[in-house]
């Protein structure tokens, strides 16, 4: 079991990070928590996710960005290291209802493993 800083109870990655829903845990530590996507688009989908509750990326700001978010993106390098995604991956964060945002918790998804093709729209 993890706090959640924020914690919000009708929010599935709170609950996920609380240890109230299960998830393949990919890591862990005091700012972050990264778990395989439930319903995969790559090989390997992997989310990471701020231990804080922050909606998304538009609530990202001079308070958090340099500890949580650089932070969360030294996080991506390494997971996509162990994770052995020497080819490359993408990392997307969806971001409102027309980037198709479906969980309003802030997370970067890793995707890899597939040669990607050049649209991302
Ligand atoms: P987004 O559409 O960018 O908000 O991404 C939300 C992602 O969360 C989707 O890719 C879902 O498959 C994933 N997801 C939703 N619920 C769970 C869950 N319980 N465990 C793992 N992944 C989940
Ligand atoms: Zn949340």
């Amino acid at each position: 079991m993890s706090d959640v800083l924020n914690f919000d109870e009708n929010c599935v990655f709170c609950r996920i990070i609380k240890g109230d829903i299960p998830s393949a845990k990919v890591y862990e530590d005091e700012l972050c928590y990264a778990f395989r996507d439930i319903n995969p688009q790559a090989p390997t989908h992997i989310l990471v996710v701020p231990k804080a509750h922050i909606q998304s990326v538009a609530e990202i700001d001079g308070e958090n960005e340099a500890l949580l978010v650089g932070h969360m993106f030294t996080v991506i390098a390494k997971i996509a290291r162990d994770e052995g995604l020497e080819g490359g991956y993408r990392v997307i964060s969806n971001c409102g209802p027309d980037a198709g945002q479906t969980v309003p918790h802030l997370h970067f998804h890793i995707l890899g493993g597939v040669k990607m093709g050049e649209r991302m729209v």
